[in-house]
């Protein structure tokens, strides 16, 4: 199977469908990344704030594949914002990931209340990508007006924004924002995990409309939902502890969407986000110490 290949706006080129590794345990994570490699994933996001960076280094230590050959992404959580704050959190990812050089380092989250702290932290991942300590910056649940108040008051424009993105939330006017500034839309719960445990509605794995298209092309709800994702040029990371599920979601690349099977998926947008509202992260309520290496 033939992995996607997207262009980050540094000519940096990364695999569309990498691996997710959210609340996976720290003790599981070198077990479940070790099995995406398997099954042919040579893309990994991890963060700090997840607390198995090194699981995911030892996994890919132990795949004995080159360090080029696996595109790391990682995230540094807001308690390490601000500029030597920031730089020294990509030293303790870059010690627990086991890696010299990181492919895309993110900021997690914009700090609102604190936009200062998240620019100076901005700065520091410009700094380390001159250093050539990374190959690639950029963000992660950046909304449109502080996606534009980053680029107003920074110099590299992201090469990313980590945004949630299922077919119940797509969040397209931020969508075409990214590409005016061409910036990658990466799609975090691709599949809809973050559905799973909503209030009364079916998620999006259970959703009729999918499962009737997955049912046409003898294929399952969520490689249906990472087709589209193919489809509309974004990258999205499932993640899964389950060997035929990872499998599963890897196995994404022998068939394809009409367009009328596109726009079905597309009206079943809700609007409604399943995550927190990003500007209600503070240091206050999400603030959490970043353990050293
Ligand atoms: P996903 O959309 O990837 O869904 C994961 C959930 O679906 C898990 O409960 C998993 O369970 C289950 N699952 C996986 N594959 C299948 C399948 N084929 N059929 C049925 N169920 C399946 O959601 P996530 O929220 O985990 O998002 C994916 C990744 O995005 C994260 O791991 C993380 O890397 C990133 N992320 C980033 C965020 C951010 O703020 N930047 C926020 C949230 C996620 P099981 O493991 O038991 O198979």
């Amino acid at each position: 199977m033939t992995n996607t290949t997207l262009t980050l706006n540094n000519e940096v080129t990364l695999p569309a469908i990498g691996f997710g590794v959210f609340q996976t345990p720290a003790d599981e994570t070198a077990t479940a990344v070790a099995e995406a490699l398997r099954a042919g994933y040579r893309h990994i996001d991890t963060a700090a704030a997840y607390f198995n960076e090194a699981g995911v280094g030892k996994a890919l230590r132990a795949s004995g594949l080159d360090r080029s050959e696996v595109f790391v992404e990682t995230k540094l959580w807001i308690s390490d914002y601000g500029y030597d704050a920031a730089l020294h959190g990509f030293e303790k990812s870059a010690a627990k990931l086991d890696v010299e050089q990181i492919d895309l380092l993110l900021l997690h989250q914009p700090l609102t209340t604190r936009f200062d702290l998240t620019l100076d932290a901005y700065r520091a991942l410009e700094k380390l990508y001159a250093d050539g300590k990374v190959r690639a910056i950029g963000v992660s649940n950046f909304m449109p007006e502080v996606l534009a108040e980053l680029l107003e008051k920074t110099e590299i424009v992201p090469a990313v924004n980590q945004i949630e993105v299922h077919p119940y939330f797509q969040q397209r006017e931020l969508q075409a924002l990214h590409a005016e500034h061409n910036i990658l839309t990466q799609a975090w719960s691709p599949i809809g995990g973050v559905t799973i445990y909503g209030d009364g509605q079916k998620s999006t794995l259970e959703n009729e409309t999918i499962g009737q298209i997955a049912d046409r092309h003898s294929k399952s709800p969520a490689q249906v939902m990472l087709r589209w994702h193919l489809r509309q040029g974004r990258s999205a990371i499932p993640k899964s502890i389950k060997p035929a599920r990872i499998a599963e979601n890897f196995d994404v690349f022998d068939f394809e969407l009409s367009t009328d099977e596109l726009a079905a998926i597309d009206a079943l947008d809700t609007g409604v986000r399943g995550g927190p509202e990003p500007s209600a992260i503070t240091l206050e309520n999400y603030g959490m110490p970043i353990p050293e290496a």
